[in-house]
């Protein structure tokens, strides 16, 4: 689509995506403000809300399998080792702090209470709340396939996590017929995801008038009050982002015996360069010059942990869909019990890994999050609505969520350099 140069749509294209989905939210809500219950111009525009989220939905189970898949199957077990097993554990953990400080989050400052959105579509379908057992049970799938054509979230992450690992150990195979071929299934995964990404770039190009008309309805119904929601998650979110810093970060480094004041110094090369990019893919290389000039972490250890962090250890992200899953559920009035909160540790966690360090990818991993909670995101339902509106900030949201994604990668490179007594000390107190 961007390379339609020179047509009639050229000036559309070439524009900045972030600039023209923050128009059509700013649009939209001014529209809807100033038309309030203007319900022939809602059941206009409702088509085009709703082809977004069909857009998203059609994504939603490629993107998943794909990247979760790639994602999993890039560690060799064989370069794993001592490092590489310490670096899991410490992504893996830091990411369940995430989960727990979004939640918390999302819990005491409660964005999208009062709110109530089924004023707007229609009462929201009642998230059913499984027990905890059977939570549990339902991740393991009987049928994958069955489970990947009904866009069921937990089993179909189960299995692909399986497959990667299962992929990761046949391409690291001593015999040469099954690592050949099971490095042509990585190929071809790779190759998925990537044709996957240009199909959601394509997407995204929709996205700001998909937007500009779920604001617009949004607005339109319940005025200037939407505005008070959107600021409280945003808030939400960014709160969450510091208190990672605060209490996990900062904490982690004292119990190492590190200056967490140092740290947050050294760390604002890659730290800004994340958030203007809001990609750790794109960031990585500031990231490895940052661990190696500045911190004195060996090229041994950050060769490995913040090329997999980038991949893998997405805290920012975790804290984004824990916050949200909150704000949506609500904003539908069905505020999420006990066991759908441990689903959503759950999910979060495996999503973060699932999620390609790319902008907005987050997003599209809060579909999945959602769904596995039972808030069916439906083209023309209560949830889309509220998920078009997390939609519509998402950019603000993925600068701050990037940001700490790489923050918790360089974490971890200096941490195990720590443990492992090969961090340069003189060089980390320059
Ligand atoms: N943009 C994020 C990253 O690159 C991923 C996300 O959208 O959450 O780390």
């Amino acid at each position: 689509m961007s390379e339609q140069k020179g047509g009639i749509f050229s000036f559309y294209f070439k524009s900045n995506l972030l600039v023209r989905i923050l128009i059509g939210l700013i649009v939209g809500a001014i529209f809807g403000i100033v038309f309030q219950n203007a319900s022939q111009a809602i059941e206009f525009l409702r088509p085009f809300g709703d082809l977004f989220i069909r857009l998203l939905k059609m994504i939603m189970v490629p993107v998943i399998v794909c990247t979760l898949i790639v994602g999993t199957s890039s560690i060799s077990p064989a370069q794993l080792g001592k490092v590489g097993v310490k670096i899991i554990i410490f992504y893996l953990l830091t990411s369940l702090f995430a989960i727990i400080i979004g939640l918390f989050v999302g819990t005491v400052i409660a964005p999208g209470e009062g709110m109530m959105l089924e004023n707007i579509a229609g009462t929201a379908k009642e998230a059913k709340a499984p027990t905890l057992v059977q939570i549990l049970l339902d991740i393991v799938p009987t049928n994958p396939f069955g489970s990947v054509a009904k866009g069921e979230v937990l089993p179909t992450i189960c299995f692909c996590v399986f497959f990667g690992i299962a992929l990761a150990f046949c391409r690291d195979s001593k015999d040469e017929k099954v690592k050949n071929s099971a490095d042509v299934v990585f190929s071809f995964f790779e190759g998925m995801s990537e044709v996957m990404f240009k199909v959601v770039g394509w997407v995204m190009q929709y996205a700001p008038i998909g937007v500009f008309a779920l604001i617009f309805i949004v607005f339109s119904k319940s005025g200037a009050d939407a505005f008070g929601p959107l600021l409280s998650v945003t808030i939400s979110v960014y709160i969450g982002l510091l208190l990672q810093i605060v209490l996990v970060y900062c904490v982690i480094c004292l119990i190492y015996k590190l200056s967490p004041i140092k740290f947050l110094k050294k760390v604002r090369p890659p730290m800004v360069t994340a958030f203007v990019t809001r990609s750790s893919g794109a960031t990585i290389p500031v990231s490895m010059e940052t661990a190696e000039k500045d911190m004195g972490v060996p090229r041994s250890i950050f060769g490995f942990t913040i090329p997999v962090g980038a991949t893998i250890n997405m805290d920012g992200t975790t804290i984004y869909l824990g916050v949200c899953a909150i704000f949506i559920a609500n904003i539908v009035g069905v505020p999420l019990n006990f066991s759908q909160q441990l689903t959503v540790v759950l999910t979060a966690v495996l999503a973060s890994i699932g999620t390609a360090g790319v902008p907005g990818a987050g997003a599209i991993m809060l579909l999945m999050v959602l769904e596995s909670v039972g808030l069916k995101v439906e083209a023309g339902s209560v949830v889309a609505i509220a998920y078009g509106m997390i939609l519509g900030i998402d950019a603000i949201l993925d600068m701050g969520r990037t940001s700490m994604n790489v923050v918790g990668d360089m974490v971890g490179a200096v941490i195990v350099a720590k443990s492992e007594n090969e961090l340069d000390m003189e060089v980390w107190n320059r």
